[in-house]
């Protein structure tokens, strides 16, 4: 084949050793181009803005990378974190009233967003499931993380899908992972934004026949509202992974700006005389279940490193 124009593209979705571009300029302008990679630019990842051109029987090469903004990772079995999307805006972190949230939990999530530079926001999905049982305690909760200038939206998938613009607003012009405890709803709402969507990239590319990955590899969808959804099931458990101390530290992000301030250099934040962490806990800079949540998760990594001594 002739060689063609570099022009720019977008990452949409892996299929082994090969790749799927939509073209973002000239002549294919919104079309699926699968592409080789030259082997000097390491691993692509869906999300990566890169050049491209057209090659050899319709199949494009890759042939530069941008830089990312940002890297979503997660760890593979042997605890290695590999690299699953790039240059996402926004995570949302999904919960409802049932299956129960856990403080605990939620903070995890958060902290590995926080750790990877992405902004995280709370969903509070299934609303049509609050009553005077849990209501109280769920305005607490949400409380908690606005107080931490978190945004915090709220809806329901038992509503007709055009009373629902929070979440229509959520994803407008961002590019978006959902990610949460299972049951939660993600999958409902990701359908939802599916059918609404005047363009399923996912889909497109599926045609080809060419191995479909649907279990592993991350996908870009383009939604009919403006806005890019990143969504494979890894994706919507990101955080749930070893972390160790320092992230743990970085990722709550009122504690971020104590740390280096206590006393002492190994400070494990428990007693110890002169912790910046204490004082702000008894100045009630720090909320008593954040706190609560941080020391529990501490024990934990302590627990395991201990455990695992390689780590
Ligand atoms: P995922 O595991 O987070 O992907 O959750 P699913 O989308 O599979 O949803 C789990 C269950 O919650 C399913 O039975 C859904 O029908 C249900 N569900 C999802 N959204 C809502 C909601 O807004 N209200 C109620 N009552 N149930 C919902
Ligand atoms: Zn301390």
């Amino acid at each position: 084949g002739e060689l063609g124009d570099e022009q720019s593209g977008l990452v949409i979705a892996h299929f082994g050793k090969q790749i799927d571009v939509e073209a973002l300029e000239g002549d294919h302008r919104g079309e699926i181009i699968r592409c080789h990679v030259r082997a000097n630019l390491g691993s692509l990842v869906t999300g990566d803005r890169v050049v491209w051109r057209p090659g050899a029987e319709d199949l494009g090469v890759i042939v530069a990378v941008q830089e990312r903004d940002n890297l979503l990772q997660r760890p593979d079995k042997f605890g290695q974190l590999k690299p699953v999307a790039a240059n996402i805006d926004r995570i949302i972190l999904v919960i409802a009233p049932e299956p129960e949230p856990h403080d605990n939990l939620i903070d995890r999530y958060l902290v590995a967003a926080e750790n990877c530079n992405i902004t995280p926001l709370l969903l509070l999905n299934k609303t049509d499931l609050i009553g005077d049982h849990n209501r109280a305690q769920l305005e607490a909760l949400l409380q908690r993380y606005e107080a931490l200038d978190y945004t915090v939206e709220q809806t329901s998938m038992h509503t007709a899908p055009e009373d629902d613009h929070t979440i229509e607003s959520l994803l407008k012009n961002r590019t978006s992972v959902f990610v949460g405890q299972s049951g939660v709803g993600k999958s409902s709402i990701i359908s939802r934004l599916l059918q609404d969507s005047s363009i399923k990239v996912g889909e497109v590319s599926q045609s080809t026949g060419k191995g479909i990955h649907t279990t592993t590899t991350a996908r870009l969808f383009h939604l009919g509202l403006g806005g890019d959804l990143i969504d494979s099931p890894g994706i919507r458990e990101f955080g749930l992974w070893h972390m160790d101390i320092e992230h743990l530290e970085y990722g709550f992000r009122e504690i971020r700006p104590l740390i280096g301030h206590c006393r002492f250099r190994n400070c494990r934040h428990q007693a110890e005389p002169g912790c910046a962490l204490r004082e702000a806990e008894e100045k009630s800079e720090i909320s008593p279940a954040r706190m609560q949540s941080f020391r529990r998760i501490y024990a934990e990594i302590e627990a395991s490193d201990w455990q695992n001594p390689a780590r």
